[in-house]
């Protein structure tokens, strides 16, 4: 008799996106014919840069051909492309070798199926708020037993608070774990870690052999000098961190799909031997996955060349560009708003003492703007909303001149 993994029981319902989805349908039914302003989605808007184009055509152009064709690739990733990318990581100081580089399908997954390499009673310390997909895939792992609906909280995962008094950024944990989950640049809050604060991570780390999970999708967008970009600058994390990256939001291939995934060979855990993880990562790459498509690692080499560099930069500086004029458009209303410096998100206090999903409606009804609500990323997002850059510009201005013509803040009775 088959009998169903139950720990899929156990997740609450994924409850954002559809609920976002509803109220604007709803919306728009009661409404017919307005515009909604989008500003909720973290998914690119913009074209893809020639470089990156002249790329992926090139690949499939090879596909035409007998002589040139190639079907599956090393599973770990094309050599090229893992090269190219060892000489990304050197230009901030960053020595690591090819083999350690397993290239993916996109930083989601290999999110979701890193902590197969541990012990299902591994103590989980996971960041609140932030992306979801760290915790779901403890909770279908079996390492909570429950989720406890009064907290909002999955029973026996630590969760580290970022706060609006510290900056977001949470600080390392004060009981024993195992696994630390790290997002930064922080989605949803756009907080970036400094040297100091990753420093603390690591040190922990090595004291009590836990592993970092840190992904790192949105590093591109740090324009801050003195910011770390990945986690190996800071001495010792390759002992005891794996950094998951993408092409997603750098190069825009949220569609092409492509992202990776270092586990260094010095990394150890609790009992782990040298080198085992590295072996263990492989050996599951090996079995569960035959690669990411050759278009799509042909195109993130040509996002790394001289030339993809500066055009994906380019199109990561348009978005700041709308992260500027949406936080300057929110502060011109004396919202508070955080973020968007070194991330495309921006995080904002809802006025009024309104909820989150208080601010979301009166977002919706007075502006036609969505953005989400920040308690839909864990419990530590009640009373903030997240603002995406992404989009086409015009649409960003409109949103704004819709947010500042329309927003009544003044009404103290909204509740
Ligand atoms: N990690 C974070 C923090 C994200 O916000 C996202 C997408 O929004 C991803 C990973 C997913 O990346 P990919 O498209 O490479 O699967």
């Amino acid at each position: 008799m088959a009998q169903i993994n139950q720990n899929y029981r156990k997740l609450a319902a994924g409850y954002l996106f559809p609920e976002i989805a509803r109220r604007s349908k709803s919306y728009l039914e009661a409404h017919p014919g307005t515009h909604l302003h989008r500003l909720g989605i973290g998914n690119t808007t913009e074209a893809l840069p020639p470089a990156i184009i002249e790329g992926l055509r090139e690949q499939v152009e090879r596909l035409a051909s007998n002589a040139t064709y190639s079907g599956y690739g090393d599973e770990q990733g094309s050599l090229p492309l893992r090269e190219a990318l060892v000489s990304y990581y050197k230009a901030w100081g960053v020595n690591l070798q090819a083999d350690e580089f397993f290239i993916s399908d996109g930083a989601k997954a290999d999110a979701a199926n890193i902590q197969s390499l541990f012990v299902e009673d591994s103590i989980v310390a996971i960041q609140d708020p932030a992306y979801p997909v760290y915790v779901d895939s403890n909770v279908i792992a079996g390492r909570s037993p429950s989720f406890d609906h009064s907290r909002g909280y999955y029973d026996k995962f630590v969760y580290l608070q970022g706060l609006e008094e510290e900056g977001f950024v949470p600080s390392v944990p004060t009981e024993k774990v195992d696994l630390i989950y790290l997002c930064n640049p922080n989605n949803p809050t756009g907080a970036v870690a400094n040297h100091e604060q990753l420093k603390g991570f690591v040190t922990y780390a090595l004291k009590h052999k836990a592993v970092i999970i840190y992904d790192a999708a949105y590093s591109e967008y740090i324009s801050d000098a003195t910011l770390p970009k990945s986690i190996y600058e800071i001495e010792g994390a390759q002992q005891c961190a794996i950094e998951i990256n993408s092409f997603s939001k750098f190069a825009g291939f949220t569609g092409v799909r492509l992202g990776w995934t270092i586990v260094p060979h010095a990394l150890v855990s609790e009992e782990s031997e040298v080198g085992e993880l590295h072996k263990m990562w492989y050996r599951r790459q090996c079995t569960f996955f035959n690669g990411a498509s050759n278009i799509a690692q042909a195109g993130g080499l040509a996002a790394l060349t001289p030339e993809g560099l500066v055009q994906s930069r380019a199109t990561v500086a348009y978005y700041m560009e709308n992260a500027r004029i949406i936080r300057e458009g929110l502060l011109g209303l004396n919202l508070k708003v955080y973020g968007g410096d070194n991330a495309p998100y921006l995080w904002v206090k809802t006025p009024l003492g309104l909820s989150s999903w208080q601010f979301f409606d009166k977002l919706l009804n007075e502006c036609q703007v969505i953005a989400t609500p920040g308690s839909g990323f864990g419990p530590a997002g009640e009373s903030f909303i997240r603002f995406s850059a992404f989009g086409h510009r015009e649409n960003i201005v409109a949103a704004m001149q819709s947010i500042k013509d329309n927003l009544r803040l003044e009404n103290q009775n909204e509740r």
